[in-house]
Order: C-alpha cells, then structure tokens, then sequence
C-alpha cells in the first residue's frame, strides 16, 4: 500500500533529525578535550546543519557558542557567566577571546500553584493532597 504523507511530515522528520545531529555535536563539544582546529571543525558543521534545515536549537548552541568570533563558551575558562537581577533578572555571558557580551532576561522560577501541579500530578483532588502535605511538612 502506498502512504501519501504530505511535504509537511518530511519536513519535520527532517528538522527532527538535523536537532538530534545539532544534540549530538554540542555533547562533544560540552565534553571537551578537543583541539581548537577540531572544535572549528564542530562549530562549522553546526552552522552548516542549521543553514539547511532550520532545526531549532540546543541551549548549549543557542547560548554557548560566540555570535562575533564563533568560538565555544566554557564558563570559567573563556567565558564569563553573571546572573544579573536590575531592571530584569538576567544573565550576562561575556566572551573572553572577543568581549562579546550578550544578554539574556529570563523569568524567574515561580513557585507551583495548585493548578500547576495538578496538571503535572494527575488529578486536582491528588494536587490538592500533595500541597496540603508540602504545606504542613513547613
Ligand atoms: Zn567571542
């Protein structure tokens, strides 16, 4: 039997693929131990994948890789790390080799309401027992 599938499924099995690829390659770069020639090597194959098939991207690409001088961030070695709470809360990641600085505001972790957790946990009677358990174990 023949399965028509529309242009829409290859398109997704194909972004599916080029993520995992993308996962796969920051993994080694996460790991370290590499030559610098070799991490170019990763970080030209990165933009190659991302330039053909649009996947979307790991954290660790997305914030860990130098927009100006496309070298791999390790916090604490090349990079700089702040968490910054003025104005927004924020992180500021600085890049040591170029002194790229970027940006990003995120929002801060808020604590679960009922509803939250009764959408994780089953249903809103559970939710119910689990926050009068967590409330009187403080
Ligand atoms: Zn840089």
């Amino acid at each position: 039997m023949l399965y028509v599938v529309g242009k829409r499924h290859w398109i997704r099995r194909r972004k599916r693929r080029a993520f995992t690829k993308l996962l796969k390659i920051a993994k080694k770069l996460e790991k370290g131990g590499i030559s610098t020639s070799e991490e170019e090597r990763l970080i030209d194959q990165i933009a190659e994948v991302l330039k053909k098939d649009h996947p979307p991207k790991p954290l660790t690409i997305r914030l860990f890789i130098c927009k100006r001088c496309r070298s791999f961030l390790r916090p604490g070695v090349n990079a700089r790390v702040r968490i910054r709470s003025r104005r927004r809360p924020h992180l500021v990641i600085t890049c040591l080799t170029c002194g790229q600085i970027r940006r990003i505001v995120y929002k801060p972790p808020r604590p679960p309401t009922k509803r939250s957790i009764g959408n994780v946990y089953g249903t809103r009677r559970q939710a119910d027992q689990t926050v009068s358990r967590v409330s009187k174990e403080e």
